[in-house]
């Protein structure tokens, strides 16, 4: 078997006493979409930012293409594209003549025909003579992964590159994505504090929350539907209190009020007791689901 893109073993970043990475370890393959979730504060731009050289680790290895990332920097760093901040551009030329200015910083010289290709990857055919400065959020955010893309690197790594786009902007940038691995073969891995957001483009994820791994695997596995979070809502107030010792619920019972109920139930079972708790004539005014782990997260999100 092939040796994982990305290797990161019990990696460590203290800033002064504080600890903002705590012995992280994960991989991503060659072609993943790889998620890397957490809520804010969580260390996630620490990680990205150490994989990239910008800062040094405190401890711990990393490792691309099965090279040891200290002592083959240079190598590697030309095998990456990245947007770990918002992409930087001269708002008063054009996007083809930013890239074209960007890609001739490089040994590597760039065509203009690549440059238009780009462009055309990235969805901004018919603006590429139009200045930044006319540009939106979103257009700006593909024309920084065209940027990335100018070195035509093996992996490409984005830090948050949906934080502040409209619904219709995070719809575009998924499907570059996705587009990126199934037609251009690249590895990706992407930050979010959003779950659902990873959830719809990656297939693995690993989560962490205060600098420490929280959960790790492929997307299918960790957010699967035999566990579930059930909420019901009924009406009238304290008609639940009489099903909190009937065996069919009792077993699935997670927490209680007066107006809800909640149960730990996998997808199959909830009609089920939904038609039961409906035949013992409770009214049922709302019934919230979440996978197990969807449910956890939005917690820590919500408690941070
Ligand atoms: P995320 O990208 O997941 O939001 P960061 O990696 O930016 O998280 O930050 C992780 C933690 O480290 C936060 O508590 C943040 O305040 C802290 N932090 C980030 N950069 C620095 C720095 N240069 N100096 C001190 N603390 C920092
Ligand atoms: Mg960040």
């Amino acid at each position: 078997m092939q040796a994982p893109f990305i290797e990161v073993k019990d990696l460590t970043k203290y800033y002064g006493n504080f600890r903002a990475v705590d012995n992280l370890t994960f991989h991503v393959n060659q072609g993943d979409i790889y998620g890397f979730l957490g809520p804010n504060g969580a260390g996630k731009s620490t990680t990205l930012r150490m994989l990239l050289t910008l800062i040094r680790p405190s401890s711990g290895s990393i490792r691309f293409f099965n090279s040891w990332l200290s002592g083959n920097r240079r190598m590697i760093l030309g095998r990456i594209g990245s947007i770990v901040e918002r992409p930087d551009f001269y708002n008063y030329l054009s996007a083809r003549m930013n890239l074209e200015y960007f890609g001739n910083l490089n040994e590597r010289s760039i065509s203009r025909r690549k440059i238009y290709e780009l462009l055309d990857l990235v969805g901004l055919n018919g603006r590429e003579e139009d200045k930044v400065r006319e540009y939106s959020h979103g257009m700006k955010q593909r024309l920084g992964i065209a940027q990335a893309l100018l070195h035509d690197p093996e992996i490409i790594i984005l830090d948050e590159p949906t934080t502040g786009l409209d619904p219709e902007g995070i719809i575009n940038i998924r499907n570059l994505l996705k587009n990126l691995r199934d037609e251009k073969a690249k590895t990706i891995l992407i930050s979010s504090h959003i779950l659902s957001e990873i959830e719809l483009v990656a297939n693995s994820m690993v989560i962490i929350n205060k600098g420490k791994l929280v959960a790790e695997g492929r997307i299918s596995d960790l957010l699967s539907t035999d566990e579930m979070v059930v909420t019901f809502r009924c009406s009238p107030a304290s008609a639940f209190k009489s099903f909190l010792d009937n065996p069919e619920i009792k077993q699935h019972l997670i927490s209680y009020s007066d107006t809800e109920m909640v149960l730990k139930l996998s997808m199959r079972e909830i009609p089920r007791i939904n038609s039961f708790l409906v035949e013992k004539g409770l009214e049922i005014t709302g019934i919230d689901s979440k996978r197990k782990l969807e449910d956890y997260f939005l917690k820590l999100v919500r408690d941070n």
